[in-house]
Parts: structure tokens; sequence; C-alpha cells
């Protein structure tokens, strides 16, 4: 079976530096807010190239706290209007309605999977303070074009980096770097991933980062003394030392899913398939490789017949979970299509390339039976 993502051969391939890290944490009797969180700070914050980062407990707080923190700082209040990808994964919502702030949909172009730019502009009301760009499966979703807008409009640019990092644009920057303030999940299955639950928040703006940094900690900046009504969300020592060693192989990584995205993207020629866009190879780091296909379902147990494991990125969209039923009755047709097409194949830094032509080889001998090619509809 080629597994989707074999967690274990991930972390194996550092095992020697990672349990020299996680015995130098256990031994050193200082659990948080220690000096492995204070570094990985550093050399995050200088590998994203931002002056600021802040660990978290998660990607989801990440977001979180950066809302939380503009309410504070009186640059947004509830009620204040956030656009958002409506094809993106519900943690990015979260963050915003989690704040009393109003998430506005934005439909995504089914070329690219990211946000449709022509479609901002259109949506901006007065009540409209953000709009939150998600690096969608490890794709660079933003432009030159999509910061001009921001600016004309005086919209904080907020960028959900947690499936991209490493991502960078054709000039060299990375994402995490290119808007206001950005949110980065460190889950395991994430391109840099801890052993267990960890985020960050980097930013420019060292007045956004004293004011998440206070929150994360109880609303506090000086022992006893709460500013903010906040909460606790940190990073464990023993997650920041595992992280710093990941973070020295994160570049490396990317290559090797890269390697794997290329011979898909050159080996796969299914009409019944739609493959991704093509971009700069710098500017997608392959969190997932998605495909489009109408007959997603039976193209996804045709692999799994080959001993493939696929998985769906994502099969209901937010608009049509339960948690936002207000929503349930609205129309977002690509949204829509590509919930119902996406079908996501294994890519991974330890997948071998025997192992990526055998999925090619599976998905270009998949056929339907019976039903006519409509030029991939
Ligand atoms: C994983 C993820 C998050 C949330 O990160 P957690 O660390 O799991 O809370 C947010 N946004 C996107 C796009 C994600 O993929």
């Amino acid at each position: 079976m080629i597994e989707f993502l074999p967690l274990k051969k991930v972390t194996e391939r550092y095992s020697d530096e990672i349990h020299k890290a996680l015995t130098g944490v256990a031994d050193s009797g200082w659990y948080l807010l220690g000096d492995e969180v204070k570094a990985f700070e550093r050399e995050y914050a200088d590998y994203i190239g931002t002056h600021n980062c802040v660990a978290c407990a998660n990607g989801l707080d990440a977001l979180w706290l950066i809302f939380r923190a503009y309410i504070e700082m009186g640059v947004m209040e509830p009620g204040d209007e956030v656009l958002v990808p409506a094809n993106t994964y519900i943690a990015s919502i979260l963050a915003i309605t989690g704040n009393g702030l109003k998430a506005v949909l934005v439909e995504p172009r089914r070329e690219t999977l990211e946000i449709d730019e022509n479609q901002i502009e259109a949506l901006i009301t007065d009540r409209t303070k953000a709009l939150m760009t998600v690096h969608l499966y490890g794709r660079l979703s933003w432009s030159g074009r999509m910061a001009d807008i921001c600016r004309k409009h005086g919209l904080k640019l907020i960028e959900d980096n947690a499936q991209a990092q490493g991502c960078m644009t054709l000039n060299g920057r990375r994402t995490g770097s290119l808007g206001d303030a950005a949110g980065h999940s460190f889950y395991p299955g994430k391109n840099l991933g801890a052993l267990g639950d960890a985020g960050a928040v980097t930013t420019d703006d060292g007045i956004l980062a004293e004011t998440v940094r206070a929150i994360a900690n109880y609303g506090s900046s000086e022992k006893y003394v709460f500013r903010y009504q906040g909460r606790n969300s940190r990073m464990d020592e023993l997650q920041a030392a595992v992280l710093r060693v990941k973070l020295r192989h994160l570049d490396e990584d990317n290559d090797l899913r890269r390697r794997i995205a290329v011979m898909y993207m050159d080996g796969i020629s299914n009409p019944l398939v739609s493959m991704p866009e093509r971009l700069h190879d710098q500017s997608n780091v392959w969190h997932i490789f998605p495909v489009l296909c109408p007959y997603r379902d039976e193209l996804r147990k045709h692999l799994l017949k080959n001993g493939i494991q696929t998985l769906i990125h994502y099969p209901i969209p937010p608009h049509k979970q339960q948690c936002y039923s207000d929503w349930n009755g609205m129309s977002l047709p690509v949204t829509e299509r590509i919930h119902a097409q996406e079908l996501s194949l294994p890519v991974s830094p330890v997948i071998q390339e025997t192992e990526a032509a055998r999925v090619i080889q599976a998905v270009n001998s998949f056929v339907m039976v019976g039903k006519v090619v409509e030029d991939g509809e």
C-alpha cells in the first residue's frame, strides 16, 4: 500500500536529532516559555523574513489571536467583515467568526483553487477590514494586485500559511511575510510538523506581535498584571525543540515533495483528470497534490484497488456545514464543484519515485466504462 502520509517514516529520518532535542528538554527541567521557544521564534522569523514571530499552541489559535489582537488594538470591531476564500479549511473561517467578525466568502478560481482576485472588490463594503488569503494546498495565493487592492481599500492582509511553509514568490519572498500578519500551523501532517500541536504568528508589526503575545499569555505581559481577557495558548518547549530540528530540513523536504509533484504533472495524462495549474517551482510546496475528477469517488476506489491511498480536501465546503447553518442556502458553484471533484494524491518527502510511477500508471489507467468524456467536466 502506498500510504498517503506515513508520518512514522517522515519522523524516522531525523530520529537521532529529534531524540537529542527531546532528551535535552526533558533533562533541562524547563518546559514552557523557555530557551527553545525563544530560539525557534528567532529562527522561524529569520526563515520567513519577518521581524517578529510569536509561538502559540496551534494554527487555529494563531489566526484567532491575530484578529483578537486587532480588536484589542481598535483596528477592528465585532461585526466588521473579513473576506476569505469559500473553499478553505474550516479553521480559517472559525478564526474570523470566533471573534464576532463576519466572514464574507469569496469564490476561488477552478484553475488555481485559490481565491479569485476578480471577485474581491465587488464584495468590499465600508465594514470590510481585512482580506485573509489562504495558500491552500501549499500554493502561493498572493499577487501584487491583491496587495494593491488591500492598500487601496485600507484592508489588513492576513495570510493563512498553515499549508505553505517554505513557499516563495518569484522574487524570493516567503509566504508568511507578504501581508500584515500570518498564522502558521505545525500540526504533524503540515510541511513543517511538530510531534503534536503547535502554531505561530509572524508579522513585521511590533505592536501587533506584543499584543498577540500578551493575549496568548492570559492577557498579560507583566506578571500578575492583566491588560486583556486573554487565553492560554503556548507552544511547549518540547515542540519548539523538535521544530528547530525540522526547520533545518524544511527546504530539502519541500524539494522532495516537488520532485514527486513534477513527476505527476509530467506523467499524468488522463482526460478525466484535471491537473493543478503550473506555477513557478518555488511558489508551490505541495502540501497537497489536488486533482479534479467528475468521477472522483470511482477514481478513488480504482486507486485503492491498485494499492494507493488518497484523501479528499475537503468533502463538504464550509458554507454547507451544520455549524454555519445560516449559510447552508448559499450558492457557491465553483466551491461546490471543487468539493465534489477534488482528490488528493499521495505526496510527501518519503514517497519513492517508483511509487510515484505506480500512482501515475494507476491514474492513467482509470476509465469510466459507458461514460462519454465531456472535456473534463
Ligand atoms: C491546519 C490548518 C489550520 C489550523 O491549524 P491547526 O494547527 O490544526 O489548528 C488552519 N488553516 C488551514 C488552511 C489549515 O490547513
